[in-house]
């Protein structure tokens, strides 16, 4: 097999990295890719979201599998692109990326099937949505409609605040287009959790659960992010929930969709709440998450290439995942000044050395390499420094030994990823 894998993160360098492993897979082709994944194959620098750009060159090159990583390339329909022209696709229509691309739509569709989720309004009139928190408790939680990275919730815990968020998003645009419309949802008590289901239109296999850190800063204080660091399994999340999630979130979600015209391809991701009463929705996500992406791929013991082709054509009928039970976590490895300024273009040394920790696989995230070899920080989230160890805290003090021995000023890592499941 010949796979394109779209996208340029931690999370697609190691679906690359895995799908390389595949006694099926001839070559990977990444696009655009980054250093890490240009050790593993071709990278050509076609944007992830220029769907026919990408579309064609899959068809000329006759590639088997392309396999979508972020959403956005889901949303601007690239999946759609590629079935014209008849190439296997891993990831949602852009119709089915809707459940991710509007979080009006996911809410109107969680009632419309029954699929448990915090009660919620949507407000396009400013004036409007203040006086419905009149009558609310806080905290408020207030989300930007459409894709805002990661970074289009608040949550309020006064009505100045809340007030302000709405402004912020409906007047001034903090999230241009995507804060056409805001939800304003009643605050979930509980841990969260997330969930991940490889879908093949009609039925799902679920993953192994992982759990991740968004906050920068140790102690989960500071600013939201895309996600500090990550681990595997999640011990919050028992056999009974996950049996729960399936029964009364995943499988009544994809048959929503098929019944609605969107049947459903790729990794559905549920950001959950286990609350008293059981698991219930906060999000959908409709690719892998990133980095926990990185911590499943580390402990994936099948083949990854057939179940992934098995999902594209609707036959992923019964298979099931066989996993390394031994722990994973990735710590993010991010430059000075993200979530908000991320400085960049610092200097990394010494990632072999750190690659030679026991158990540990170095994921690029936001890199990119001079011409003579130098390697250098080129986004916000620069590293994922993931390990595999016989607990979990074997598999934080390789990864952080990793983290100790990797020359790179220019950034910061949270010291205590994994914390909740460390601390049971
Ligand atoms: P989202 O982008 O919708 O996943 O929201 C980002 C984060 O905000 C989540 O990971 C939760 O920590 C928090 N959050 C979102 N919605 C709620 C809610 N209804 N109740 C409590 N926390 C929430």
């Amino acid at each position: 097999m010949k796979i394109l894998v779209v996208g340029s993160g931690g999370r697609e360098h190691a679906l690359g990295w895995k799908l390389a492993q595949s006694p099926l897979v001839a070559e990977i082709i990444s696009a655009p890719g980054n250093p890490g994944l240009a050790e593993i194959g071709r990278c050509v620098a076609i944007s992830a979201t220029n769907a026919s750009e990408l579309a064609a060159f899959a068809a000329r090159e006759q590639v088997d599998l392309v396999v979508i990583g972020p959403e956005a390339a889901a949303a601007a329909g690239l999946a759609d692109a590629l079935k014209l022209l008849g190439v296997a696709c891993f990831g949602p229509s852009k119709a089915a990326a809707e459940l991710e691309a509007s979080k009006a739509f996911m809410k109107e569709f969680c009632v419309r099937h029954k699929v448990p989720t915090a009660e919620y309004h949507v407000f396009d009139d400013a004036v409007r949505a203040k006086a419905y928190l009149g009558n609310r408790e806080p905290p408020y939680v207030i989300k930007a409609d459409g894709l805002a990275g990661g970074k289009g919730v608040v949550i309020a815990e006064t009505r100045r605040q809340a007030d302000a968020a709405i402004d912020e998003i409906l007047f001034l645009r903090k999230f241009g287009a995507a804060g056409q419309r805001i939800v304003i949802e009643d605050f979930l008590p509980g841990e969260e959790a997330s969930f991940f289901a490889l879908c093949d239109g009609q039925t799902a296999t679920p993953l192994a659960a992982a759990q991740d850190h968004k906050r920068a800063y140790d102690g989960d204080k500071g600013p939201n992010t895309g996600g500090m660091g990550a681990y595997s399994p999640a011990p919050v999340f028992t056999d009974k929930v996950r049996d729960q999630t399936m029964e009364e979130i995943i499988l009544p979600t994809l048959a929503g969709m098929k019944a609605e015209g969107r049947p459903f391809i790729g990794v559905l991701f549920a950001g959950l709440m286990i609350t008293p009463e059981g698991p219930k929705l906060i999000e959908f996500n409709v690719r892998f998450g990133d980095p926990e992406c990185q911590t499943l791929m580390r402990r994936l013991k099948s083949d990854l290439a057939p179940v992934l082709m098995a999902a594209a054509n609707g036959a992923l009928g019964s298979m099931t995942l066989e996993w390394d039970p031994r722990p994973a976590l990735s710590v993010v490895f991010a430059a000075n000044g993200y979530p908000d300024e991320p400085l960049t273009g610092s200097v990394i040394r010494a990632l072999d050395a750190a690659r030679r920790v026991e158990g540990v696989e170095i994921f690029h995230a936001g890199t990119k390499r001079d011409g003579d070899g130098t390697l250098r920080a080129a986004g916000g989230r620069v590293l994922n420094v993931t390990a595999i160890g016989d607990t979990l805290s074997q598999a934080a003090a390789r990864a952080y030994t990793a983290v100790g021995l990797i020359d790179w000023p220019g950034g910061f890592c949270r010291s205590d990823i994994g914390w909740r499941a460390l601390a049971t």
